[in-house]
């Protein structure tokens, strides 16, 4: 048996009838940027997050760059990231024209560590931003107070975790605004690029809905330079169908994370560490290795795939050369980035795929 790390092959096997109902729709429509299937998104969206407002646009880098740009971030600025996130989060400081500041994650659950962020604002900084990185929220209620207390509002980059809830509330409803991917792969996926911005304040949504748009309100007429990044309508036709799976789907991930909790306990792996007042949306099922190379490979010629989510940390990548950080500057994210391994996991693994799973991962950690 073979066991990919993903296959989005079995979601149209799954769901097809609506996609297909989805896009025939859109292209009888005669309407192919923004109007009325991205608005109706925007507001199921909004609704499932528990948000007033949501605006769609091309990606998840843009929805943070757009956010800090809205919010007048820019250049002499600094906007505080975690050392230990996928790189779209830094660039999307980096677009808008400010730094990013890394601050150390707690080595339990992989998020940014509230205790380290107070120390590393200075007179400059203008944002937070949280990742929910593998899909559990970060500890959101400390750094709302850091944020509410300096007058620095809190951006939750929420590309992994669609669905997500924290002391009740869901990702995208935690923060002063979030920014969400809906690249394929993530628990609510489209099929190319596509993300959107959540947020309650309405003066907010509206700067985001100009600035996605040419930075325009009324047609030809340019208030602030905007750019082209629209949530395609297509797109937002197909996720609004998806999203109708969301939460099944998620708990069919819970599901199979808790086998593999149950199952691998008694293994040399670092499991997954979960807060009790968050649900883990569980996009990625992450453990980590003393010895990953020769777990991987062990894996790999026992049927299994796997993946490593990240390899390098932005701050050692040449990307960011100019920042002058080197090796150590990071030590916490640069341990993880070295001994984390990513599982298959997802809502169309057959009982005898996670079967599978957990007999090779057993026989090779
Ligand atoms: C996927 C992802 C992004 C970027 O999303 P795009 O839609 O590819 O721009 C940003 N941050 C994190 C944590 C992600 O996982």
């Amino acid at each position: 048996m073979k066991v990919p790390f993903l296959s989005l092959k079995p979601i149209h096997e799954e769901i097809g009838a609506a996609l297909d109902a989805a896009c025939d729709r859109v292209l009888r429509s005669g309407w192919y940027v923004l109007g009325p299937e991205v608005e109706a998104f925007e507001e199921k969206f909004a609704a499932y997050c528990g948000t007033k407002h949501c605006v769609g646009v091309g990606n998840g880098l843009d929805a943070m760059m757009l956010v800090l740009r809205a919010w007048g971030v820019g250049e002499g600025h600094e906007v505080i990231v975690p050392s230990n996130t996928y790189i779209a989060t830094w660039l999307a400081v980096s677009y808008a024209g400010a730094r990013p500041v890394p601050v150390e994650p707690d080595e339990a659950t992989y998020n940014i560590d509230p205790e380290r962020i107070e120390r590393a604002i200075t007179r400059r900084t203008r944002a937070i931003l949280p990742v929910h990185l593998y899909g559990q929220a970060a500890d959101m209620a400390p750094i709302r107070e850091i944020g509410k207390r300096r007058g620095i509002p809190v951006l939750e980059d929420a590309a992994q975790a669609h669905g997500a809830r924290y002391r009740g509330k869901r990702a995208g409803a935690l923060g002063n605004a979030a920014a969400f991917s809906f690249y394929p792969t993530k628990n609510l996926g489209a099929f190319g690029d596509a993300g959107a911005v959540t947020m309650d304040d309405k003066r907010l949504a509206q700067k985001v809905r100009a600035l996605r748009n040419y930075g325009s309100r009324k047609r030809y007429v340019n208030e602030v330079k905007g750019v082209n990044s629209r949530l395609d309508p297509m797109q937002a036709a197909l996720l609004g169908a998806r999203l109708d799976t969301l939460d099944v789907w998620n708990e069919r991930r819970a599901r199979i994370a808790s086998r593999y909790m149950a199952a691998f306990e008694d293994l040399p792996l670092v499991l997954p560490a979960t807060l009790p007042e968050s649900a883990h949306a569980w996009h990625l099922f992450v453990v980590r290795s003393k010895r990953r190379k020769a777990f991987r490979e062990a894996l790999q010629a026992r049927g299994v795939g796997t993946d490593v989510h990240y390899p390098t940390p932005p701050h050692l990548q040449r990307a960011y050369a100019e920042l002058k950080m080197r090796k150590g500057a990071f030590p916490i994210s640069e341990r993880i980035h070295r001994e984390v391994v990513s599982l298959p996991i997802g809502p169309h693994m057959s009982e005898a795929e996670v079967d599978h799973v957990i007999e090779q991962v057993r026989a090779s950690a």
